[in-house]
This record gives C-alpha cells, sequence and structure tokens, in this order.
C-alpha cells in the first residue's frame, strides 16, 4: 500500500479488525498446524491473543499476493466442518462446497475438454443486464456460446440502476452480494451503498466480456416461438426503432423488482406537492427545508428515513403494518484499509471470510417453519423463531429509548421471517427525534395540502414518498411471451392461481425459454446470498445449453407432468412455511399472492435441497427434441 508502513503494528490491526474464526481457517489451511483445529469457535481472551499473535508471526514472514488451490475434496469437506464447527452431511457439502470460491468460475460449468463446434444457429438471448443477467452472460462465455443481452436502460445495474433513492445500499454483506468468480474487488464498505454497487456491475460486465455483448437502450416488447424453425423471435424497441432478433434460447432476467408498485390515492389529482416512488428518485430533489412524508416501511422505506429525516424539516413515517427490523453489524462503516491488505495479502482469508460471512444463513430453515411440538407445548412458532422475537422486541425497547407511545405501535402482532427481513439503518431512532412523527392512523385521502388519516387530521407536507413496493405477481411484465400454439404466458397465468413454474424456471408450451428469478424461485431460508443463487440458475441454463448441444437438442420443455407435480410438492412444502399460518399473518405481504392466497415469491425448500434441483438436473422432466442442423437447413 503505497505510503503506508506495513508494520508489526499495523498488520496487528488488521487481525483484529477481521473475522478472527476466518483468520484461524486461513492460518491453518496454510499452516495445517494442529493446535489451530482445536481452537474452540467462541475464543477466550488468551485464546484470542494467542490467535492474533499467531497470525502476525506467520504474516511477518509469509504475507504476499498469492492464491490457495482448491483443496482436494477431503480435505475440504475437513475445513468446512472445522469452519462451522459440525460435521456437515452429504447434502449441505454439496450445497457449500463452492461457497469458499477457490475455483475459478465457483458453481459455473464449462466443458470436460474440448469446446464443441457450435453450429451457427444457436444463440442466446439473455434479457437484463442486473446481477443475473450479467452472470447469465459470464456463463455463455465459459461455454462459447454466442449470446447477447439485451438491457432497455443506458447501463447495467437492473435494480440497482433504478433505485437511486437516498442511502440505498445492499442490506447484506457485500462480501456475500457479490460474484464468486470475482476475486479481488475491494468493496469500501461493507454494506455497499448503490453507486458502488452500479460500479462493480460496470467493472464486472467489462472484465469478462460481457459489455461487447451488450445491446443498451434494447426494450424487448415481445418473444414468440417459431415452431417451424424451433427459435424465439425478438420484437425490440431500439434507438434506431423496432428490430427483430432471433435466438435459439431466451434467458428473462428481468428481476423481481423491475415495476415500481405505484398506489393511487384517493385526492392524489389534487396534491399539489410532489409524489415519488423510490424506484423513480429524481436526481435533482433537494428536500431540505421541506415537510416530507414517508408512505411505507419495507426495506426501502426503512433504509431511506434517517436519510430523509436528516435533511427535511419535518418527516412523517406512515406505517401501514409494523415490521421486524433488524440490527446488522458494520451496516454504514467503511471497510478498514487494514482489511483490503489482510484480503490481498493473507492467501485464503477472502475465500474464509466470504464462506463465514454466509455460513450466518446456514441453517435457517428451521427458523421459518412452524413447530407443532414447540406450540402444544405453549411457544408461538418454534424455539429460534420465538427466541428472536423476544430479542428484538428488546431492540425495539432500546432504541426508541422506551418511549411507550412508539413501543406500543412498532411491535408486529406476527411472527419473524414471516416477511423478508427488513434492517434497521437507524429507522428507530430517526422516530424518536423531535422532528420525526409516526403516524399509524389509516390514510384515507390525499388533499391539496397534504395527507388526511383517519382520525381526521391533515399532515401537512410538500413531498410524499410512496416506499409501496414492486409488481412482483407480475412476473416479466411488460413483456410478452408468446410460446407453442401461441400461447401468452401472462394469459396463461392469468387463467389460474397466479404465475408458476417448474423449480422456479420453466414453463409447459415455452420451449427453450428460462426465467432467473422467476415465480416461486427466491429460496426463504438455508442459502448462500441472492447472488450465488443468480449463480446457480444460470449453471442449470449452462447445463441445459451444454446438453442441447452435445445431443443436437434444438427443444427443451418441461413436461406438463413434471410442471403439475413439482407445483402440487411445492404448494405442500409451503403450508408448512410460517408466512401461511396464523402466526405469521399471511395477508399484505409480498411474498404470497393475496388474490390467491399461496406464496409466490419464494421457493419454500430446505436450500440445499433446492440447490441440488439445479445442479443434478432431472431430464426426465424435460422434453428434448433433437433435430440435426442439416434438417433445420433445409426447412
Ligand atoms: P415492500 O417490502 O413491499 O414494502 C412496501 C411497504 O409499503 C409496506 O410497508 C407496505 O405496507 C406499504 N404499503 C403498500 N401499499 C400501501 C398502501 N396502499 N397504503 C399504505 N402503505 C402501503 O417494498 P420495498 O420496501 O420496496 O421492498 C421490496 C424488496 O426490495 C425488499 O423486500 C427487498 O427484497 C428489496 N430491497 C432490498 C434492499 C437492499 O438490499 N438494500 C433495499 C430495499 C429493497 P404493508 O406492510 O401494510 O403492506
Amino acid at each position: 500500500m503505497r505510503g503506508t508502513e506495513i508494520d508489526r503494528a499495523y498488520i496487528r490491526h488488521a487481525i483484529e479488525a477481521a473475522d478472527l474464526n476466518a483468520v484461524r481457517m486461513t492460518l491453518y489451511q496454510n499452516t495445517g498446524d494442529p493446535d489451530l483445529a482445536a481452537l474452540p469457535l467462541q475464543l477466550d481472551d488468551g485464546q484470542r491473543e494467542w490467535l492474533i499473535e499467531k497470525a502476525l508471526s506467520w504474516l511477518e514472514e509469509n504475507a504476499g499476493p498469492h492464491s490457495l488451490p482448491e483443496p482436494p475434496e477431503a480435505e475440504l469437506r475437513r475445513l468446512m466442518n472445522m469452519a462451522t464447527g459440525e460435521e456437515i452431511g452429504d447434502l449441505e457439502f454439496e450445497a457449500r462446497r463452492e461457497q469458499a470460491a477457490f475455483r475459478k468460475f465457483p458453481f459455473l460449468v464449462d466443458w470436460v475438454g474440448e469446446k464443441p463446434r457450435i453450429p451457427d444457429d444457436v444463440s442466446v438471448a439473455i434479457i437484463g443486464g442486473g446481477f443475473s443477467g450479467i452472470v447469465m452472460a459470464v456463463q455463455c462465455e465459459l461455454l462459447g456460446m454466442p449470446y447477447i443481452v439485451l438491457e432497455r436502460r443506458a447501463e447495467f445495474g437492473g435494480t440497482w440502476n433504478i433505485n437511486r433513492y437516498p442511502d440505498v445500499r445492499v442490506d447484506t454483506l457485500s462480501s456475500t452480494y457479490e460474484f464468486s468468480f470475482e476475486k479481488s474487488y475491494r468493496w469500501s464498505e461493507y454494506f455497499a451503498r448503490g453507486e458502488e454497487v452500479r460500479s462493480y456491475l460496470d467493472h464486472v460486465a467489462s472484465k469478462f466480456g460481457v459489455r461487447a455483448n451488450t445491446r443498451f437502450s434494447h426494450d424487448l416488447k415481445c418473444a414468440a416461438f417459431d415452431e417451424n424453425r424451433d427459435l424465439w423471435r425478438l420484437e425490440v424497441d431500439t434507438p434506431d426503432g423496432l428490430q427483430t432478433l432471433e435466438a435459439k434460447v431466451v434467458v428473462s432476467a428481468t428481476g423481481l423488482f423491475a415495476n415500481p408498485k405505484l398506489i393511487e390515492f384517493e385526492g392524489d389529482d389534487r396534491f399539489k406537492g410532489r409524489i415519488i416512488h423510490p424506484a423513480r428518485w429524481p436526481e435533482d430533489l433537494s428536500l431540505e427545508g421541506k415537510r416530507v412524508a414517508i408512505i411505507g416501511n419495507g426495506s426501502t422505506g426503512i433504509q431511506m428515513a434517517g436519510a430523509i429525516a436528516k435533511d427535511a424539516e419535518q418527516t412523517y413515517v406512515f406505517q401501514r403494518t409494523p415490521q421486524w427490523i433488524m440490527p446488522r453489524e458494520k451496516y454504514g462503516r467503511p471497510v478498514e484499509p487494514e482489511i483490503h491488505w489482510l484480503l490481498d495479502n493473507f492467501p485464503g482469508y477472502w475465500n474464509w471470510s466470504r464462506y463465514l460471512a454466509g455460513a450466518a444463513l446456514f441453517d435457517t430453515h428451521a427458523l421459518v417453519t412452524t413447530d407443532r411440538d414447540w406450540q402444544a407445548g405453549g411457544g408461538q412458532v418454534n424455539q429460534g423463531n420465538d427466541a428472536l422475537r423476544k430479542d428484538l422486541t428488546e431492540y425495539i425497547k432500546n432504541e426508541t429509548g422506551g418511549r411507550q407511545d412508539l413501543i406500543d405501535r412498532l411491535i408486529p402482532d406476527y411472527a419473524p421471517f414471516s416477511r423478508r427481513p427488513v434492517v434497521d439503518n437507524g429507522w428507530y431512532r430517526a422516530l424518536t427525534q423531535d422532528d420525526v412523527e409516526l403516524i399509524t392512523h389509516p390514510i384515507v385521502r390525499l388533499t391539496k395540502s397534504g395527507i388526511e388519516t383517519a382520525d381526521g387530521t391533515v399532515h401537512e407536507v410538500d413531498v410524499i414518498v410512496t416506499a409501496t413496493g414492486f409488481e412482483v405477481v407480475k412476473y416479466l411484465h411488460p413483456g410478452r411471451f408468446i410460446g407453442r400454439d401461441g400461447i401468452d404466458i401472462h394469459e396463461a397465468w392469468e387463467g389460474t392461481d397466479g404465475p408458476r413454474a417448474w423449480i422456479g424456471m420453466m414453463v409447459p408450451r415455452f420451449p427453450n425459454f428460462f426465467m432467473l428469478y422467476g415465480p416461486n424461485s427466491q429460496p426463504v431460508s438455508s442459502g448462500p446470498s441472492q447472488v450465488t443463487w443468480f449463480t446457480v440458475w444460470s449453471a442449470f441454463v449452462g447445463r441445459c445449453l451444454k446438453r442441447m448441444l452435445t445431443d443436437g437438442v434444438s427443444r427443451i420443455e418441461v413436461t406438463q407432468d413434471a410442471y403439475a407435480s413439482y407445483n402440487e410438492a411445492l404448494d405442500e412444502e409451503a403450508a408448512k412455511l410460517v408466512m401461511m399460518t396464523k402466526e405469521g399473518g399471511i395477508e399484505k405481504n409480498y411474498y404470497v399472492n393475496n388474490e390467491h392466497g399461496r406464496v409466490q415469491v419464494n421457493a419454500p425448500w430446505y436450500g440445499p435441497v433446492f440447490q441440488q434441483m439445479f445442479s443434478n438436473v432431472d431430464w426426465d422432466a424435460l422434453e428434448m427434441t433433437a433435430k440435426t442442423e442439416a434438417a433445420s437447413a433445409s426447412e
């Protein structure tokens, strides 16, 4: 590091700021010292100091920018057991073995041996240039598949491009919310701001060749499957007018949060101020000296409130339903330069720190399902969930300084994990400020000058921020997808109980079509981060592409039977989730399709089981039609 002396004191600071369990694992992998393996996960002061000294001495001698190779399978498993202090099963080992990311392209698939010749008529169109579109493109790069990314905006980023509201940032650790194949990105904060996430995606897209295959300002209007030629014809709105493109395979990577939910309140045409959805935040907006209302307390409303309250003269927070809101260690904090040094110079530390950062989610499945025995003994949901509820209740009391008027309205009457966990960005503290008011009376209408609530009060405001979420039920919207027999995917779904898919990705009568983040695909628990899931799903498409190429398959489609039986099993599994029980208070939760009373966003499976569905493909569920190149050429 230029200008910084890397002496003993500096290295000590680095180790002290680090995840000590990751330090232990890294040192052990480098030295094989059995005393390190014998250390418990919870260190006492003496053990802590011993470990720091040991790492310090090793780094003084050996620090340097090299990486470690992936250990042989048995050794890797032993290390993984040691990292979390438990013997993991085969299923968990398979699911997590790539998490430490020693391989160059973890989770993704490559050819074994020589790459085959790719026929001229085989190409992939990826719709969307956010996280999932980019990793899908990298998967195509690895396989040597010709592909194109169609992005309707002028930049990469997807939801991170759309959302530019005050203090927008990642609310899971950046070290888990990143691609496992980019090993040297230096996040400046533990929870990166939106702007940095956009730069990151831009960087990855350039580094891995995606940019060259991306067409910006290309908005897919309609995709129709041509049954005679087994390919998709895409109508795309471009800066040069409407164009038609063709692709053998289409992958929708349009995400879940592409369409803001814009609520129409009575009287909104009368209101003289501005109404703004966070996903359409005006660049030039200053809130200084303004009176601002924030409607909604999901992840977005909670994240922005503190920053808004800092600028605004008066802030009104409108809460319809209380949320369980959790603190996160190191939220809002910069990554120390010493940690960057450690990541660069302690071989294996990057791997183990990301593995252990993700380990916090390994065992969460038990929290989201009800335990009948526990309930029979008087418990509310299950032991872990009830304990969390108690802790979070205490947290509310502490953060509000014991203000009973707030506490009474802030504690939810449903169980944690019935909804997407929300992260506290100083929201409770902000509510205690003199210039911030929590309003829980229902909104009746907007007036010329503000918001009228059911108690008859008009709250006078200049700006209303509607942090009311996204139209998650409108998968793929507004693009049209027309499959075999002229069937439109939205019409097909509308005639049933809403959008469904097989393993969240495929729909019968839509051959050669895959969705990343499709219906019922967001794992409810026990798995890697969302970005890793995008990688896992892209690898599934990669496996199908490989099969198409090696077996001369021209059409790949999920069978009606597989789709139906998968969804039947899914409904059965989903019924066990706390969000679907009275303890979860199922109504008004975007995970749930309220119209049809069923889970629509989540995959209810235990994470490693769900992951297996992508890595160990059930080929019997897929109908594959072979067509030789010669045959297609003659048509
Ligand atoms: P959301 O979770 O759907 O929350 C919407 C909020 O608006 C809720 O508080 C809801 O109240 C309220 N609301 C909706 N309609 C209303 C109405 N007619 N009147 C009054 N209130 C109304 O949406 P979100 O906060 O935008 O979050 C969506 C997802 O985006 C998150 O779950 C997360 O996955 C993602 N996200 C991530 C980050 C991050 O990582 N940094 C940040 C933001 C968002 P009810 O609860 O009563 O329905």
